[in-house]
């Protein structure tokens, strides 16, 4: 004999009752609002989530007396979650219908009407509450099929369909409450961010009757669109018109030439929805979806959520909320995930059409394109010549990639992590990129790529990069424009007026930084000053200086690199208008800006005058097994001063140049790859000297600041010594990061899937800062080097300093400001203020 409860518990949803979220969940809550904003929500009862979790552990419950409140009226049981996104069993009409209420609807209104209404609910009872095969209860309506049913359903249960409206209703809840605490509702919601003890609440609602000869169904309605966020009244509405032999017929519900509106057939009530809407908006204080129903011309109100909408419908609903004083700006910024704001800068798959996804990636750099697949960055650079669009598909890119990166719409590697080559510079363009697509094979010899269900696609095949989500897909995509409007622009200005930490930007072009000034970055905080040598131009006189025999030789060719460079500093400098520009002195290994097969070697031997046998030889004695810990950085500043003599000369003298037109700035020089104090000195008195020279030459007074990359642990731990030459320390998170777990940035993709998903790391830590681990490194730098120097600067630049959690660890450390790629500056302004709020 199974326990009976007491169903006292239950709860009348009145404008007084006792109604809150977390014990009868957001729909309860919701509801309460609407009836006490006096919309006309027909009789509504919540179960709390004691009572759910106990008809789920197994009581049954006496539900004779809830039925008695709905006195013979049908029901709607629908779910009600703490939180709306945590999902819910599926919601069942028409309890309570069995063979006399079908009867009595036939009489009234119609048999084929009374059959459908009841069919519908024998079909919804059986798939969802009796948990009986689907296939069994597919039919389309007729009075054979409703049959058909009701004896399917008798051969399974071996019993008669149930006809007591309390024992049906016993049973859906029951159902309800246990589809809750399966493992795959369980699972979905946790993804969801629900807690492991997320409980249900659940709400039955007297059903609207859509009976009688005014005009009777339902439909939704919201004012605004959802993709955009314009103003515009949207919606459906479906009408029963018992008159016709059909039980429902489609009507619009605004104004529509392709048939019948509910704006039309009933300006009234259109006028009401409108009017619940806007006092929805103004009380609820968000834009919300009404559902409502009509019942013989009378307008009832059954439910209203949040509208579903995107990205940048979420930016303007929130601006446009505080612009009405609806809510306060501080509330209009905490609206909006951060995130969601690379969306609105960049091209994206309209999310409305089907995709044919081949192979999947990590989703290294936000933005979609659609284009001609080509394998090496020639073939790119050629398809750009001639106005293709291409996707440029490496193994891994290289820094000599970066023209052919330029010249595509989307990169492509199948190697690879968060900070590898092409995801650093695909986020630095803004580029839409995948990386680490181990899904895919390349055949770099016959130029093509086979996914692993074996779809081949051949250089011309045109295929779409999804880098918001990793997804590659056949063909063309349709694609939303980017939404920096007004919306947008007041947004992140609100935001600057509350954030407490600085955000710069990562820049090593004119057009990174002009990207920079339009996403209002506060300066350049890392100009990686190496990029500036892959012009084909600069790259020859570049190779020269390597492949150099004497310091002499090297200033030979640094000479002509010289007005180059100075040029760049102009150009940044103009652009940037007196903002701060951090500059880094050259930093990679050299062998990078050297060729890697045969033919290069040829071509270079030849500009070069030399024989190939001694430029192989050069190549190979230049090679090291470990150039990320080799001859770079500051190593190379040292050992080749003239390197670094060279870019300070640009620097300054660009600087005078600057100056000579009204702009101030002073420059901030930085160097990488430092691991101990004395390095800095030694530089520092060579800058100085060069800085001095300037001065002498021109008679032009300028400042600047010397700061310091911490990039090795070793730098992080005597950063009290290195911070008394310093003005500034930036911390390189990418390098410190690959220095502290000893994991290299270029090939851990090849793990890191695994590792997150068995939970070794928590994330990649070249995507989210590792604060227990790589974090202590910056305190302790942080701390170490402040106490020597309290006016030392300190900031990110590392990929971490675009990621919300990485800038709250900053901001909490005391940092004055990160530095990130510039598409990803209004996503660091708008998280920086959300963490001052
Ligand atoms: C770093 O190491 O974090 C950094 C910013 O330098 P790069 O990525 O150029 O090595
Ligand atoms: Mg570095």
């Amino acid at each position: 004999m199974q326990k009976h409860m007491d169903f006292s518990a239950f709860t009348e949803i009145t404008p007084t009752a006792a109604v809150d979220a977390a014990r009868h969940g957001w729909r309860a809550k919701c509801l309460q609002r609407l009836i006490r904003l006096d919309l006309p929500v027909p009789p509504t009862v919540a179960l709390p989530v004691e009572t759910v979790r106990a008809i789920a552990a197994g009581q049954m419950p006496d539900t004779e007396k809830l039925a008695a409140i709905f006195d013979g009226s049908l029901v709607t049981i629908r779910p009600s979650p703490e939180n709306p996104d945590w999902g819910g069993p599926t919601t069942v009409l028409n309890v309570g219908l069995n063979a006399a209420k079908h009867a009595e609807i036939a009489k009234a209104h119609g048999q084929a009407m009374a059959d459908a209404m009841y069919l519908g609910f024998v079909q919804s009872y059986a798939i969802n509450v009796a948990r009986l095969d689907p296939d069994l209860f597919t039919a389309e309506p007729s009075a054979e099929a409703l049959r058909e049913v009701l004896s399917a359903y008798e051969d399974e249960m071996e019993e008669e369909f149930p006809q007591s409206p309390a024992r049906q209703m016993a049973e859906v809840l029951r159902s309800m409450a246990r589809a809750w605490e399966g493992t795959t509702a369980r699972l979905l919601r946790q993804a969801k961010g629900a807690p492991a003890d997320a409980a249900l609440g659940l709400i039955v609602q007297e059903m609207a009757q859509p009976f009688g000869p005014g005009l009777s169904g339902q439909g939704t309605i919201q004012l605004i669109e959802s993709v955009t966020g314009a103003p515009q009244v949207t919606g459906r509405f479906r009408g029963t018109n018992p008159a016709n032999r059909k039980a429902e017929e489609t009507l619009y519900l605004v104004k529509d030439k392709r048939g019948h509106s509910l704006e039309e057939a009933a300006p009234g009530v259109f006028a009401d929805l409108q009017r619940y809407c806007a006092d929805c908006r103004t009380k609820l204080r968000e834009e919300m979806q009404v559902e409502f129903a009509l019942e013989n011309g009378a307008l009832r109100v059954i439910d209203a959520v949040r509208v579903q909408r995107s990205s940048r419908a979420s930016v303007r609903v929130a601006v446009k909320l505080a612009q009405d004083g609806i809510i306060g700006r501080d509330e209009a910024i905490l609206r909006v995930e951060p995130r969601a704001l690379s969306e609105l800068l960049h091209y994206q798959i309209d999310p409305r059409l089907p995709r044919d996804r081949v192979a999947r990636g990590i989703a290294a750099s936000p933005g979609a394109a659609s284009g001609r697949i080509v394998f090496t960055s020639a073939a790119a650079q050629a398809g750009a010549a001639r106005d293709e669009r291409c996707i440029l598909i490496r193994r891994e890119t290289a820094p000599e990639d970066i023209r052919g990166m330029h010249a595509a719409v989307a990169v492509l590697t199948e190697r690879g992590g968060m900070t590898s080559h092409a995801a650093v510079i695909a986020r630095g363009l803004g580029l839409p990129c995948i990386v680490g697509a181990s899904e895919i094979r390349i055949n770099a010899r016959d130029r093509s790529l086979t996914t692993r269900d074996g779809r081949t696609f051949r250089e011309g095949d045109t295929i779409t990069v999804d880098g918001t989500n990793g997804e590659i897909l056949a063909g063309a995509a349709e694609m939303l424009e980017p939404a920096l409007d007004e919306w947008f622009r007041t947004l992140l200005h609100w935001a600057d007026n509350v954030r407490d930490i600085g955000v710069r930007a990562n820049a090593d072009t004119p057009d990174d930084a002009r990207t920079a000034r339009m996403f209002e970055a506060e300066g350049i905080g890392l100009c990686r000053t190496e990029h500036m040598f892959f012009d084909e131009d600069r790259l020859t006189v570049m190779r020269e200086m390597i492949f150099a025999d004497t310091a002499k030789d090297r200033k030979v060719a640094l000479d002509r690199l010289l007005p180059m460079q100075r040029a760049d500093f102009i150009a940044l400098f103009d652009i940037m208008a007196g903002l701060p520009v951090c500059i880094r002195l050259f930093d990679p290994p050299l062998h990078e800006f050297l060729p890697q097969d045969r033919e290069g070697m040829r071509e270079l031997a030849e500009a070069l005058d030399r024989p190939q046998s001694e430029v192989m030889r050069r190549v190979e004695a230049l090679s090291e097994f470990n150039p990320m810990l080799g001859m770079r950085g500051v190593r190379l500043g040292i050992t080749m001063p003239e390197i670094y003599e060279m870019q300070a000369r640009a620097i300054f003298e660009a600087t005078v140049d600057a100056e000579g037109r009204g702009i101030h700035i002073v420059p901030e020089i930085m160097l990488p790859l430092v691991s101990a104090k004395r390095e800095v000195e030694i530089i520092k008195n060579s800058v100085d000297a060069i800085a001095a020279a300037v001065h002498t030459a021109t008679g032009i007074d300028f400042d600047y600041r010397l700061g310091v990359m911490v990039e090795t642990p070793r730098a992080a731990l005597r950063a009290g010594e290195i911070a008394q030459h310093a003005a500034f320390l930036s911390f390189g998170t990418n390098d410190l990061t690959q220095m502290t777990y000893g994991l290299s940035r270029d090939d851990a993709g090849r793990f890191m899937g695994d590792y997150v998903q068995k939970s070794v790391f928590p994330e990649d830590p070249f995507h989210v800062l590792d604060e227990e681990g790589v974090g202590e490194f910056l305190l302790i730098g942080s701390a170490r080097g402040r106490k020597t120097n309290s006016k030392l600067t300190l900031s990110v630049c590392g990929e971490h300093g675009g990621n919300p959690e990485s800038i709250a660890f900053c901001r909490q450390s005391g940092f004055n400001y990160v530095s990130c790629s510039p598409f990803r500056v209004p996503v660091a302004r708008l998280a920086a203020a959300q963490f001052a709020l």
